[in-house]
């Protein structure tokens, strides 16, 4: 057995491996007779003369080699990125509400990715992750109190959760009157909790109200007309 084959198309002698022809089972010595750059060209030429059967064929190949057409995917994603990302981006300015649905869908089905996704943000951006959460507590200053209760009331073992807006809901229903005395809170409320915390109350919107500083301070973890009277009912007296 020689140890090198003559392509039958450009006549060069090449060593007889798979490295320099393709195989063929068929073929008495397992390659076939070109070598394979001349097949390569041949097919080619085919393709460029059968440009609709060329793409079916290379459809059936990959169908029938899935790891490779991932493979085949991931070379073409990395090899045009940026055309990837202009074509999403004028989709996404195209469909906009097809976009916000399935980014909710993926959301919902990738309850972690949001949650990695900031985390590594957070972690390759410092700076102004700091500023961020800087400027995000100063333009919330509502869910900055309803964050303080929410850890304080996991720290007496407390139930129960109530939002901003349970909390604008509270002042409305109360006209941004003390619940204890009816002063005026336009300027300056606190929440208070009708069954303090460290007595069993919990933390729902159930058991909140508005009130004033002062009787805030002053009611502090007594329950309400067994342990502490509203000044309310002195005011009517007078
Ligand atoms: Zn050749
Ligand atoms: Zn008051």
């Amino acid at each position: 057995m020689s140890e090198t084959k003559i392509c039958s198309k450009c006549k060069k002698e090449f060593p007889k491996t798979r490295e320099f022809f393709y195989g063929d089972k068929r073929s008495k010595d397992g390659l076939i007779s070109c070598c394979k750059s001349c097949q390569l060209k041949t097919n080619a030429n085919w393709a460029a003369a059968n440009p609709e059967k060329a793409v079916e064929t290379k459809k059936r190949w990959l169908e029938a080699n899935p790891d490779k057409m991932q493979a085949a995917r991931d070379r073409w994603a990395i090899a045009n990125a940026e055309h990837i990302k202009e074509v999403k981006k004028a989709r996404r300015a195209a469909h906009p509400e097809l976009f916000r649905q399935r980014q909710h869908e993926f959301r919902s089905n990738n309850p972690n990715y949001n949650k990695n996704y900031g985390r590594n943000w957070r972690a390759t951006h410092l700076d102004r992750a700091r500023k961020n959460k800087k400027n995000y507590w100063t333009n919330h200053p509502e869910r900055v109190r309803v964050s303080n209760r929410e850890r304080y009331a996991r720290k007496k073992g407390a139930e129960g959760k109530h939002t901003e807006a349970d909390v604008l809901q509270q002042l409305e229903l109360q006209n941004y009157q003390c619940c204890w005395c009816c002063r005026d809170v336009h300027n300056r409320y606190t929440v208070d909790h009708l069954i303090a915390l460290d007595r069993g109350g919990s933390n729902g919107p159930e058991n909140i109200v508005i009130a004033c500083q002062t009787c805030n301070s002053s009611k502090n973890n007594r329950h309400v007309f067994l342990e502490w009277l509203p000044p309310y009912l002195f005011m009517a007296s007078i």
